[in-house]
């Protein structure tokens, strides 16, 4: 009787180890899904940055009163006729400092933190780069779930 009593409870253990491994793999198959449809690559944020605040070409006859002759994330004098994006906070900055500023930093002017983009968007586009930078945590997962199941063919 104990030798059918254990064998059932390994049975049981057996298949609850298999079901949680099932619930493992489903959960990732749902975030994966998910998580795709909810968010922004790089070049869909550029182009968000772009249709809010258009490259214009620097004049020296356009310049507004607020700004400096600086873009203050390289710190070089804007030339003739170089690309820029005129926030609406005033503030003026290279097209290209201005875009890698906001894709690695943060979405907002580098001067005076107003918000360049909704956060609705901006939340989208980290979420796709915490995905990236979450790929190690994801393979921790995947050990884990071959591990429950080296532990079960053992057993
Ligand atoms: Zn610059
Ligand atoms: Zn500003």
């Amino acid at each position: 009787m104990t030798a059918i009593a254990q064998l059932f409870s390994q049975l049981y253990t057996k298949t609850m180890v298999l079901l949680a491994i099932l619930l493992l793999e489903l959960v990732l198959l749902i975030r994966y899904f998910k998580s795709d449809a909810q968010t922004i690559t790089p070049t869909q944020y550029l182009k968000l940055i772009e249709e809010k605040n258009p490259t214009i070409r620097f004049t020296r006859r356009l310049k507004p009163p607020e700004n400096t002759d600086q873009c203050r994330v390289c710190l070089s004098e804007f030339e003739e006729g170089e690309k820029v994006r005129n926030l609406k906070c005033k503030h003026t900055f290279h097209k290209d400092c201005l875009d890698k500023w906001l894709q690695q930093c943060l979405a907002t002017c580098p001067l005076c933190r107003n918000k360049v983009l909704p956060d609705k968007v901006v939340a989208r586009y980290r979420r796709l780069q915490n995905q990236v930078e979450n790929d190690g945590n994801h393979d921790q997962i995947m050990i884990l779930v071959s591990a429950l199941r080296g532990e079960n063919q053992i057993s």
